[in-house]
Order: structure tokens, then sequence, then C-alpha cells
């Protein structure tokens, strides 16, 4: 199998078994009892919780742990139920679906902004919408999800009130996520009913979750993976783009390739007149993992607001796809979507009632 999808999820790293495995067995206690197994549980969280505080140059205090990014997300937006809430039209859907939900009138109280996009890679001026918001005594929120891990972060440098992480995104487990909550933001929390996390989020520690995580970030801190990133996965990336504008016909790039300009492991493109979701079938009967743009929700095919926003093209938008890079990709990884990929191509726009267009 040629895996692709690493944007989508991360397959859990060898360390991050391990330390689960042994987790079940030795950390089992509820982390939160006054007993001492309960105690050699919530050492381990904390520890996990340093390690995320380092990678983003926090406060362990800043710092809570959640069911993943979709929570964290909606979490700061609900905080600012009633205020108005600015995102940019490339965020996820649970920041998107979030604000339409809780946002009010009046002047923004929140700007909830991407550092990078998930479809596309791209990057958002984060500087200029942290500039913007002070000017208007607002706070800022930077879904992070994407971002951890392919370049450093600093969240003082970035001056942001509020980022979101989740563990299955580099190679920690599904299901696990944190929320960085500058000292003195506003905050209200999403799931009451308990005093985990100092009142900031109900519910039993997922203390073999938590240790996952931990697990992948220091894998991720001891390797500098974003040094990987920046070099070999970049590297292959730019030249799977290469590639297909060579040796395929009315292909185009969503992704801006230039340093600075997205994440060095994402990779949209787009092939006129061939639809993402049978060029990723064909491609998935080969072995070959990739996404799509689209989202098929009760036969009804919509292309994704993403790329709608980007270029206005639905067309563009529904022959799109998302080739997302990890550490283990290879060179023979490239070879092998460039032998079929021309050929898939090929023959659906062969077979498209689409009129392909000289551009
Ligand atoms: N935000 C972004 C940018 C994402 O890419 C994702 C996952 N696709 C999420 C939020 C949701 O993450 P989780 O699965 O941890 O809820």
């Amino acid at each position: 199998m040629v895996y692709l999808d690493f944007a989508a999820t991360v397959p859990m790293l060898p360390g991050v078994l391990d330390a689960m495995h042994k987790a079940e067995n030795k950390y089992f206690a509820n982390a939160s009892a006054l007993h001492t197994p309960g105690h050699l549980a919530m050492n381990e969280i904390e520890d996990a919780r340093e390690l995320l505080a380092k990678a983003i140059n926090a406060k362990p205090t800043e710092i809570i742990f959640t069911s993943g990014a979709s929570e964290s997300n909606n979490t700061v937006i609900r905080t600012f139920e009633g205020h108005k809430i600015e995102t940019s039209p490339l965020e996820h859907h649970s920041v998107i679906e979030a604000a339409k939900k809780y946002s009010g009138e009046k002047t923004p109280k929140l700007y909830s902004y991407m550092l990078a996009n998930n479809e596309i890679g791209e990057f958002l001026d984060i500087k200029k919408i942290v500039k913007e918001a002070k000017k208007q005594g607002a706070y800022v929120h930077s879904d992070l999800t994407q971002v951890l891990g392919k370049i450093p972060i600093d969240v003082k440098e970035l001056d942001i009130d509020y980022a979101t992480f989740s563990a299955h995104k580099i190679g920690g487990p599904v299901g696990v996520g944190a929320l960085y909550i500058k000292e003195g933001a506003p905050f209200e929390p999403l799931i009451i009913g308990g005093n985990q996390e100092k009142k900031r989020r109900g519910g039993t520690y997922n203390t073999v979750g938590i240790i996952g995580f931990g697990a992948a970030l220091k894998y991720m801190l001891e390797n500098k993976t974003w040094k990987k990133y920046d070099g070999e996965v970049r590297s292959l990336r730019d030249e799977l783009a290469e590639r297909i504008l060579k040796e395929i016909p009315k292909s185009s790039l969503n992704t801006d390739l230039q340093p600075g300009k997205s994440l060095p492991n994402i990779l949209n493109a787009s092939f006129q007149a061939a639809e993402g979701e049978s060029i990723q079938l064909y491609l998935d009967a080969e072995g070959i993992i990739v996404s799509t743009g689209s989202a098929c929700a009760a036969g009804d095919i919509k292309p994704s607001h993403v790329l709608m926003a980007k270029t206005g093209d639905a067309e563009v938008a529904h022959s799109s796809i998302r080739f997302s890079f990890g550490l283990d990709n290879t060179k023979e990884d490239i070879d092998k979507v460039m032998e079929v990929l021309p050929k898939i191509i090929d023959r659906l726009q062969k077979i498209s009632t689409i009129k392909i267009e000289e551009k």
C-alpha cells in the first residue's frame, strides 16, 4: 500500500503503541483518585502536558486535554457565545459550524483563523489577524491541528490566546487532543460536571490516550520532525507535483509550493473532467490511498468549501485530490503513483461528459 492520506490520520508510531500497551497495565487507575495508582497515572498525564507545553512554548497550566481537535475548537468558539466570531472560509467544519451556531452580532470578540489549512496546506496570514484583533480588543484562536510537528510552533511569538491540537495527526491515538488557553483568557468549559482539568473539562482522564499523545510528542521533539518535513518530505511533495504537471494533461495545482506558502506535506491537485471520487476509488484499487475535496452526503456530492473559497470553480473542486505525505514516504511511492495515475486520469477524461476546455 502507498499511503498518502497522512493529513487525515497518521498511523500510530511504534513507540506510541508500546507506551499505550504498558499504560494499560500500569496506569489503569482513575487519575483523579487520591490513592497511589491514581497519583502514578496523574504523573504520566502531567508529563505529557509538559511535553506539549514545551513543544509550543506554553506553561503546562495553560493546556487542557480534550477528545480531539473538534472538541477543542467547539470549546473555544462556544466560550464566545453571543459575541461576533470571525473565521476564515478555509476553517475546518468544527470551527465553521460552531461559529455559525454561536456567533452573535456586534463587534468581533473572537477571531478563529487556522495557521495552515488541511485540504490545500495553505498558510494564512495569522500575524495580520492578530494585529486586527488587538486593535478591536478581540481574542485570537488558531486551529494548529495540521501544523504541529510540521513546523516549529511558539504560541507566545504568534501572540494567540487559544490553540487547538490533535494527537492522531502526529502519530498518536485518535480521540485525544488538547487546547492551549492563554493565562487570563476568557474560558467556559464545554463539558461540565467534573473537577478534572481544574474544572475546565469534565470527564475521567483518558490516561492511556494521553500517554499515547505524550509518546508521539516525545518522538516529535526528539527527532525535530519539522526538519525532515522541510527537507525530504517537501522534496517528495514537490517531485510529485512536478511530475503531475508534466505527465498528466489538463492537470493543475491548488497548492502553492513556494516555501512559506504551504505546509511541506500537502499537495492538492485537480484533473480537469475527471471526478475526484472516481480518481480516489481507482487509486484505491491500485493500493494508493489519497483523499478528495468532496464530501458525499446523502447522495449529494458537495464540492469542498475550501476549494470553492480558494478557486470559486466547482469543476476544479470536484476534480481535486489531496496527496498528504508522512515521514516514511519514499521516492518509490511517487513512482508507483505516477505509474497508474496518468492512465486513470486518461480513462476518466475519455468517458467524461464534461467538455475539456483548452486553458
Ligand atoms: N481541524 C483540522 C484542521 C483538522 O484537519 C482536523 C481533522 N481533519 C480537525 C480539526 C478535527 O480533528 P479531530 O479528528 O481530532 O477532531
